[in-house]
């Protein structure tokens, strides 16, 4: 998911796709470039590819961080993004990547699902509506292109089993926008602040102790059915995450979490 400057839109690089266009892609490890596009890349991952991940492999979400990934702060940015280690190979393969293919498939993250197919999410200030935008950008080494089968964009996220994925990512991008604006005033993007935001919608394990073994209930007041849900679903404890940074760090008021 990028987020787009709506000046720029028609300058990007690939075909911009209508719900109803149709684009030529099929995958299959008979083809040469099997594996090609799993080598050389800059993965970002999602607070619910973290998720996903980190349930696959069985690790807290921590250990998942600390082993996989690295945490950047992209120029213009005020939120850190988490980057997916690759191989000090000569290819920079993906550690994830194994002779057969991926290795996690099944909860490989949303970029990969959708490739190369991309989505894009802007908002248009004038009229505050979010967008979604599809983009089929196959580098010229895949040859899936060249196959037969026809998709819209719909099709390929069914394909992919990647609906879910996008509406947590559509999720996370409506609270990522916020971050537009720099929200940590002098203690900077390493800052208390910050590390706790972090920590919310990322180290989402973490984030359960903290709440349960430390005084946060007792400054916030949070609806009983909120606490029944956030203890035990990692996904209602993501979007719980995401409120509260709203009221953590803009004081944007959530149903069922105030301060006391
Ligand atoms: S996670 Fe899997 S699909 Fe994605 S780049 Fe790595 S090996 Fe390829
Ligand atoms: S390069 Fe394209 S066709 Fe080849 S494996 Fe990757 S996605 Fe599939």
């Amino acid at each position: 998911m990028k987020y787009l400057d709506p000046e720029s839109i028609n300058q990007f690089s690939g075909i911009l796709l209508e719900a109803d266009d149709r684009f030529s892609f099929r995958c299959h490890s008979g083809l040469s470039c099997f594996n090609q596009c799993c080598r050389n890349l800059n993965l970002f991952l999602y607070p619910y590819d973290v998720l996903r991940l980190k349930e696959s492999l069985q690790i807290p979400s921590g250990q998942f961080l600390d082993h996989y990934v690295d945490v950047v702060l992209r120029e213009g940015n005020f939120f850190p993004e988490v980057l997916l280690k690759m191989d000090q190979d000569e290819h920079r393969s993906c550690i994830f990547l194994s002779e057969q293919g991926c290795s996690i498939y099944e909860s490989r993250p949303h970029t990969c699902r959708l490739y190369p197919m991309e989505q894009g999410f802007f908002f248009d200030s004038k009229t505050n509506q979010a967008r979604l935008i599809h983009l089929f950008r196959p580098p010229a080494f895949c040859l899936g292109q060249y196959e037969n089968q026809r998709l819209t964009p719909l099709d390929w996220m069914v394909d992919q089993n990647a609906t879910v994925y996008s509406e947590m990512t559509s999720y996370w991008a409506g609270i990522k926008r916020l971050f537009q604006i720099d929200p940590w005033g002098s203690e900077g993007p390493a800052g208390p602040k910050a590390k706790m935001a972090f920590m919310a919608v990322y180290n989402i394990d973490r984030f359960r102790d903290f709440i349960f073994n430390s005084s946060f209930l007792k400054r916030y007041r949070i609806k009983s059915s909120i606490i029944d849900r956030i203890r035990k679903n990692d996904v209602e404890l993501m979007k719980f995450g995401c409120s509260w940074i709203k009221l953590y760090l803009w004081g944007i008021q959530t149903t069922g979490i105030n301060l006391r």
